[in-house]
Order: structure tokens, then C-alpha cells, then sequence
């Protein structure tokens, strides 16, 4: 079975791990040689994942089974609607459905024609005059989000990105006359207080099958202080949940991705693919952040290394509308940490040397995904983005950040990790902070 895969990141390494492991043949597109997707695969496509037509017509020729596409800007731009039009079975939502990703306002008008609980509350400009006739009269502390995919860099968040009204209204300006996230306009929602947690799931138009849930680190410094990045790791644990997330909050927030699948559904524009669910687990329950139409990154490689069964038959049987009920994931817990060039998130620096020693991180038990690196004269480069991602898995969190630990001591150069996630005086803390909140102190 061949199997197109489109994306070069580190979540789609862990794709095409998966499906290797299931047998499958990979035909990789990628914008960059991703040296892991690159050894694992038949054959490898070189080009902007936006060249639609091009790659329909590769797979064509390379005579693809199926398609797995990872990132979301080709879904925004119709690829799954065009591979599916040429024949291709294809895991990954229409152009319409990856609105839930692609136009924020949508997501949120959604979920407030259907009912769908965990909204909170929001508003839309796309003129000054209104918005600061808002910020004059509101004393709720906000958060500003472009409409559109800003990398997941666009979200400014009142007490942590900006502190005073004139700062907001800042903002706002400059996403008008940017059009920053595509479009002249904006959402404002409550700033939510709480821990953020991350529920993807498997779907097939009609029902979700959930995966583990993991938490994400999206600050770029320890502390989670710093600019918001990409991601810069993210944990899971044995049980599935995480240790400050209750059984309630996991039901709640599967309920609103469920109705969710339902109102696409009813609307005659049923989503098909992988739904990830951001949320923020408040004293009020949990409230969607945002959705992502495909694997998260890198949440995905928390889940698909401890995938239980076939991962290319359960490909397919997305992509025909007919997911099984379960999905088993082993009871082990992943420590997943992202080696970035030094000054992610602001000024990153590219062209340095990284030096990966494989066969050593393979001996201490962690999993290595390539993300963006170059290579040249047989060494490895940063780029300005992410590197590379170690992932420790074990039978608990502790066992598995330390994993990760070891096996980040085999990567040497000039680069970045955020040492504190999945540690578990970091976790305790934040068992703690969520206690507090949900006492209401
Ligand atoms: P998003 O791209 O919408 O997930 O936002 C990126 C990040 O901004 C989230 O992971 C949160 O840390 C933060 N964020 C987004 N919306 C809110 C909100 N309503 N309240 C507090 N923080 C938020």
C-alpha cells in the first residue's frame, strides 16, 4: 500500500513512522529534506505543499493508495478536495471543514448557533471606531486573535503580551491594516484562566474516536514565559488523562467536539480527518481555545508512538467514512521535548551544526523526530525553525522526562530545549495552580 504523505515537520516523521510500522510505503512531500521522512521513504516530492495540482498529479504517477496530509495551510488552500476529486482516498478535511482551523470567527459562530458548550465569550471587529469604543467601556481583562493561521504566533493575551489598553488598541490596529491572519478583522474573547490541555481525535464525518490527552508548551521559555511559538514540547500520561484534568473535564470536552463533528455534519459539510480540541480547564469547566483540522505538533508524536493498532488501517478506514469504535494507545506515558535553533520564537539562528547521535538515543528508549534542519556535506544545520523533537516513553511521567533528558544529551551544538516540561515538580505546580482555581482563591 502506498501512501502519500504531505508535510515535513516532526508531526509528519511521526506519521510516517506510524505508517511504516503498519507496513505501509511512503511517498513524502515536503518543503525541506526532513532526513527522517526522507530514509523511510519510497520516494520524496521536493516543493511547496500549496502546489496543489502538482502534487495530485506526482501521486498519480507514483500511484498513491492513499493520502495523509499533515499541516494545515494545503488543507486551507483545497487539497484534500482536489486529491479526493482525482481519486485519492485522503485523511484530511475539505477546504470548507478546515474553517474550524482556518477562520476562528466561524468556529465560535458555530458553536454559538448550535449550543456547543465550553464558548466563551467573544466579540468581532474590523473597525477601530468600534473596538475602541469597546476597550474604553470593558474591565474585563482580554485576548486578541487574528482571524486566520498566524503559526500559532498571532494570539496576544492580556497580563502576558500586553498590559494596558493603549497596547490593545495597538494591536488591533495593526492587525487591520496588516491583515495579519489574512483578513481585516479580529476576534476579542474573555481572557480564560486555567490549564490548557490538548484532546485529538480521529474522525470520519460522523464520529470521533479520542486519543490520549496531552498538554503543549507553547511559550518559548521555561516558566512559560517568552513569545508564543509553534510549540516547544508537550507530555502525556499512562492513564490517558493528565494529572490536572478531571474525568468531567475530559467528558465536557469531548462533548463539544462531538456536537461540533454534529453541526459540520448538519450543515452538509461533515469533517473528516484528525480534530484536535485546545482547551483551557477553568473553574467553570473546560472552554474551547481553538480547533486544529489535522495532528497537532507536536502533540502527535505523544500519541502515534504508543498507537496500539494498525495506524495505516485505520487511515483508510477515515478516509472511507467508517472508524472503528475504539483506538487502543499503550498505558505509557511520552516526554516530548523540541530542540530549537537558539533564539526561537524572536530571532532565531540558523546555519549552526547540530550533531545527532541516533544510535545513542535509540539505546536510552527515545523516539527521534527530524524537523527542520539542513543538511550539507553530510552534517546537520538549524533553520529558523524547530530542529528536531526526542520523545521519552515509560511506564510514568517522571521515567519518561528522564528519558527524553538522556536522550537530549546526545544532541550537541548551539541550540534550545525548554528542560522544565514533563518534570514533575513543573506538573505538581500545576496540579496546585488548578486546585486554586477551581476553589475559586
Ligand atoms: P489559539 O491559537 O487560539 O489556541 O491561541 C494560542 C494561545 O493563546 C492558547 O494556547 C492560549 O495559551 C492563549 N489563548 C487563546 N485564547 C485564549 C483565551 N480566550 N483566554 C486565555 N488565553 C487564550
Amino acid at each position: 500500500m502506498k501512501v502519500l504523505v504531505v508535510g515535513g515537520g516532526g508531526r509528519e516523521h511521526a506519521v510516517v513512522e506510524a505508517l511504516r510500522r503498519s507496513g505501509a510505503e511512503i511517498l513524502a512531500v515536503m518543503p525541506n529534506q526532513n532526513p527522517g521522512i526522507r530514509r523511510a521513504s519510497k520516494d520524496v516530492l521536493i516543493g511547496e505543499l500549496t502546489a496543489i495540482d502538482r502534487i495530485a498529479s506526482w501521486a498519480k504517477g507514483q500511484g498513491a493508495d492513499l493520502a495523509v496530509i499533515g499541516p494545515e495551510l494545503p488543507l486551507e488552500n483545497g487539497i484534500a478536495d482536489a486529491l479526493e476529486a482525482a481519486g485519492f482516498p485522503t485523511v484530511g478535511p475539505s477546504r470548507e471543514a478546515s474553517q474550524l482551523e482556518t477562520n476562528k470567527e466561524f468556529t465560535r459562530e458555530l458553536m454559538r448557533q448550535h449550543r456547543i458548550p465550553g464558548l466563551p465569550q467573544f466579540w468581532a471587529f474590523d473597525r477601530m471606531s468600534a473596538f475602541e469604543a469597546f476597550v474604553n467601556d470593558s474591565d474585563v481583562e482580554f485576548v486578541i486573535k487574528p482571524l486566520g493561521l498566524t503559526g500559532g504566533k498571532g494570539v496576544r493575551v492580556w497580563g502576558d503580551h500586553f498590559s494596558t489598553k493603549a497596547e490593545a488598541l495597538a494591536y488591533g490596529r495593526e492587525i487591520l491594516e496588516k491583515q495579519i491572519g489574512g483578513t481585516a478583522r479580529f476576534l476579542v474573547e474573555e481572557k480564560l484562566v486555567g490549564e490548557e490541555f490538548s484532546l485529538q481525535a480521529f474522525c470520519d464525518g460522523r464520529s470521533l474516536v479520542p486519543m490520549p490527552l496531552a498538554q503543549d508548551h507553547k511559550r518559548a521559555y521555561e516558566g512559560d514565559k517568552g513569545p508564543n511559538t509553534g510549540g516547544m514540547g508537550s507530555y502525556s500520561d499512562a492513564d490517558h488523562l493528565l494529572p490536572f484534568v478531571t474525568r468531567d473535564d475530559y467528558e465536557r470536552a469531548f462533548e463539544t467536539m462531538t456536537k461540533t463533528v454534529d453541526a459540520m455534519f448538519a450543515r452538509d459539510t461533515p469533517f473528516k480527518g484528525i480534530l484536535y480540541g485546545g482547551f483551557m480547564a477553568t473553574c467553570d469547566g473546560p472552554k474551547l481555545l481553538e480547533y486544529n483540522v489535522r495532528f497537532a505538533d507536536p502533540e502527535s508524536m505523544n500519541v502515534l508512538p504508543i498507537l496500539e493498532g494498525d495506524f495505516l488501517d485505520l487511515c483508510m478506514r477515515l478516509a472511507d467514512g467508517n472508524t472503528p469504535a475504539n483506538v487502543k494507545f499503550y498505558r505509557k506515558a511520552t516526554v516530548c521535548k523540541y530542540v530549537v535553533p537558539m533564539g526561537y520564537g524572536s530571532h532565531p539562528k540558523a546555519g549552526e551544526q547540530l550533531k545527532v547521535d541516533e544510535e545513542s538515543i535509540r539505546r536510552v528508549g527515545a523516539k527521534l523526530y527530524y524537523a527542520s534542519v539542513e543538511a550539507k556535506g553530510g552534517h546537520l544545520y538549524t533553520t529558523t525553525s524547530r530542529s528536531l523533537a526526542v520523545v521519552g516513553i515509560a511506564a510514568d511521567l517522571e521515567a519518561a522526562e528522564s528519558i527524553s533528558e538522556e536522550a537530549l544529551a546526545f544532541v550537541a551544538g548551539s541550540f534550545y530545549a525548554r528542560r522544565d516540561i514533563g518534570k514533575s515538580e513543573v506538573v505538581a505546580r500545576k496540579v496546585e495552580r488548578m486546585q486554586k482555581i477551581r476553589e475559586g482563591s
